[in-house]
């Protein structure tokens, strides 16, 4: 799979790819590259690789490779075993210094002129690839626009504006499912929701358009919201296809399914 733009900020690439790992391949000590992984791996090393058995290849078929994140440099065995160069497979090896276990991501890039290794378990890789961990949908901002009272200088004046906006549009109803239970809060009187953005406000970089926009926000109730940061993808992807349909973010930003997937680590890793 290719890396989105989630990987590529994260690993400072502009290019990689990433799959999971198969016991089988761990049984065999070979991984067959698929897909993007190939053009990426066939893009640094270029014809220089070695078509056959590594028996025999007189250590033509030895590549380098830098290993994440240490930046230790292993050399691996990679080659095409058939003479239609059908198939790329990398030898992996303990003895090697780098040999992942059954179930880890496993994933290439291309940084600085050289090709970058590395493997971490699927939990790991989702822990440390969604836009959310970082987000600023936080409980200060929950406090924020559940709060009516306002100071002199309300410096977040338009912050608010554009979360309560949405509550109000909404009906104070949980925009995922408006039948979900809510309380009254005793602060504003209304149901107590949370504002969310579905393009994560950690993205605004990447993004010509403000993120902090009513076309962007919704409102949920606590349990939608928090699923939809933290809850397994088959609980999260229905909650997050609910709040899409309600929102014009694939016209107005650009994206796509696969991208609010990746922005969120939800997409299913092959
Ligand atoms: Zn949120
Ligand atoms: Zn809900």
């Amino acid at each position: 799979m290719k890396f989105g733009r989630i990987q590529n900020q994260k690993f400072g690439t502009f290019d990689g790819a990433y799959s999971l790992v198969t016991q089988r391949e761990i049984k065999d000590s070979q991984i067959t590259l698929t897909d993007h992984e190939v053009e990426v791996v066939t893009s640094f090393f270029g014809n220089t690789i070695h078509t056959g058995n590594v028996k025999g290849s007189d250590g033509a078929s030895l590549k380098t490779f830098r290993l994440h994140p240490s930046g230790t440099i292993i050399h691996l065995n990679l080659v095409y075993p058939k003479p239609a160069k059908s198939e790329l497979r990398l030898y992996i090896a303990t003895g090697k210094g780098f040999m992942p276990e059954v179930g880890d991501v496993v994933f290439f890039y291309i940084r600085d002129d050289e090709l970058w290794i590395g493997n971490m378990s699927e939990f790991n890789w989702r822990f440390q690839f969604s836009a959310l961990t970082d987000d600023t949908d936080d409980s200060s901002y929950q406090e924020l626009v559940n709060q009516t009272r306002q100071t002199t200088v309300d410096v977040f004046k338009r912050k608010r504006k554009v979360a309560l906006d949405v509550m109000a549009e909404a009906n104070y109803r949980c925009e995922a499912t408006p039948s979900h239970r809510l309380f009254v809060s005793k602060s504003t009187g209304n149901n107590y929701l949370e504002a969310h953005h579905i393009i994560p406000v950690s993205l605004g970089s990447q993004f010509d358009e403000q993120l902090d926009v009513k076309e962007n926000v919704v409102c949920l109730c606590p349990f939608c919201h928090r699923a939809l940061h933290h809850a397994e993808p088959k609980i999260a992807i229905p909650i997050l296809n609910r709040v899409v349909k309600q929102r014009p973010v694939f016209e107005k930003f650009g994206v796509s399914t696969d991208d609010l997937y990746n922005f969120y680590a939800l997409e299913k890793i092959v």
